[in-house]
């Protein structure tokens, strides 16, 4: 039998929560259900404590000047008390470059004197004569061309596989760094655009360049908007099929139907692609054609203070040809989210390689021992596979979202999509997107 509800969202992530939090403060006053996939909500926010430890398992830190959306949902949800910001040691980053730890420079001497921006600086001052490309390209082609190959392989590259998880010769420039593109385009000249863009004030008194979380962990953002929707929450039903018909959407599940006047899609886009298989070939297709990256998250304990350096972490350029991808010092960057002072806590990113993961916890081990000459064994160890873990925006990435929207206002117009394939992968970027669709839903 058909279950009818009056509107439905699928997947019960940051992007499905944020958007019915949106609608109601909107106004808009149907009941909605939330149709999730998983036996909990919230998708990849989820933090834990296990034997003492904290870990995140999915997003961990934000920056000020990048999240006015997830600032504003904080405040919106009355958790302004709960920010909790980095240390300043936080703030300094490093590099695994040329096989050796090198630190990233954060003021304007280190700038000038160290080695690894010393190849950006002196391309700085040819940079402005560059001619334009309005195409898109790829991160590394875009960079290279109006710096140096050398400073695509070392800065740009580690700082892509930080975010997106992938290799900065096959993601967009347009789609992935935006900004840069447009001061090319609006500047001519990236270093013109540094020093000419009028930055955007925030309405926050925070620090742009601070880091932040909530004190007990992303995870209370998830508690607090399920109290706050009061929507139906249906966990455990995967959405296998969907039609419009008639006026009125069908979802199918393995054990059942669900009719609704209003339908939106919050879940990534491989499984709208499955959903839409049948009856909607194209759409479905290049929505299917978005591809994500895999990746493995090894969390390490140990009960005292193993780090010979403070900081954020560190990241491993793909040139580098390293097992691991990267490290967050999870416990420099919110020491108080540790159960005592003496702790360390570390999050080693590694690409899914399809390894057992009693290997990948060697790896991980002789990296940081490699990278670190960290010897000690962890005190705790978990692990985090993270399957379709962020979407890879290729180049031309915004002209299949372009298509993607112009099919479905044509064959689905009362059909609306969301999610981090669209346009950001940041959980920032999400709640902008709910926010922006929540705003729509209520004018069809
Ligand atoms: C390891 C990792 C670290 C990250 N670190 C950061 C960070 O530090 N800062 C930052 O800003 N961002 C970070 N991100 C990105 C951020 O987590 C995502 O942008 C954000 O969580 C996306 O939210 P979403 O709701 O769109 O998608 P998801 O979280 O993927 O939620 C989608 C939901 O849909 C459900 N679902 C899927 N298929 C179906 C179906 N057929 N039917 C019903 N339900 C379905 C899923 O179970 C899931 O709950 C990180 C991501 C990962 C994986």
């Amino acid at each position: 039998m058909k279950k009818k509800k009056a509107a439905i969202i699928l997947g019960g992530g940051i992007s499905g929560l944020s958007l019915a939090f949106y609608l109601r403060k909107n106004g808009y006053t149907k009941e909605i259900c939330i149709l999730e996939k998983s036996s909990r909500v919230g998708g990849w926010l989820e933090s834990q404590t296990d034997q003492g430890f904290f870990f995140e398992k999915g997003p961990r830190t934000f920056r000020v000047s990048r999240s006015e959306s997830l600032l504003t949902l904080i405040h919106d949800l009355h958790l302004e008390k709960e920010l909790l910001f980095s240390s300043e040691g936080a703030s300094s980053k490093y590099l695994f470059y040329n096989q050796k730890l090198q630190k990233v420079p954060s003021n304007p001497f280190s700038f000038l004197t160290s080695k690894l921006t010393r190849l950006l600086l002196l391309s700085l001052f040819r940079e402005w004569k560059i001619p334009k490309n309005i195409e898109d390209e790829s991160i590394h082609a875009f960079i290279s061309r109006r710096f140096t190959p050398e400073v695509a392989d070392s800065l740009f590259d580690a700082i892509t596989t930080g975010i997106y998880g992938s290799d900065s010769k096959t993601l967009s420039i347009s789609s992935c760094f935006p900004i840069l593109k447009e001061w090319e385009r609006e500047y001519g000249s990236i270093t013109k655009g540094l020093f000419l863009h009028k930055k955007k004030k925030s309405v926050y008194p925070y620090k742009p360049s601070h880091l932040f979380t909530l004190k007990s962990g992303v995870g209370s953002l998830v508690t607090a908007l399920e109290k706050e929707i009061k929507a139906e929450m249906i966990t455990g039903q995967e959405g296998k099929h969907l039609t419009y018909k008639d006026g009125r959407f069908l979802v199918e599940t393995e054990s059942a139907s669900y009719e609704a006047e209003d339908l939106f899609s919050a879940v990534p886009a491989p499984a709208l692609a499955k959903m839409l298989h049948k009856d909607h070939k194209e759409l479905s297709y290049l929505l299917g054609s978005i591809p994500y990256t895999n990746l493995s998250c090894v969390h390490f304990g140990y009960r005292k203070k193993v780090l010979p350096v403070t900081g954020f972490g560190y990241l491993v350029p793909f040139k580098e040809k390293e097992d691991i991808l990267g490290v967050v010092f999870d416990s420099e960057v919110f020491s108080q989210q540790s159960s005592s002072e003496k702790q360390t806590r570390l999050t080693l990113m590694l690409p899914d390689r399809g390894l057992p993961d009693e290997k990948l916890y060697q790896l991980s081990v002789a990296s940081l021992h490699k990278h670190l000459a960290i010897s000690d064994f962890p005190d705790y160890i978990s692990l985090t596979q993270c399957i379709g873990a962020i979407p890879k925006y290729l180049v031309d990435h915004q002209k299949k979202i372009s298509d993607i929207q112009k099919i479905r206002t044509k064959e689905l117009p009362k059909l609306q999509i969301l999610g981090n394939y669209l346009s950001g992968a940041s959980v920032n970027d999400s709640i902008a997107v709910a926010r922006e669709v929540a705003e729509q839903g209520l004018l069809r």
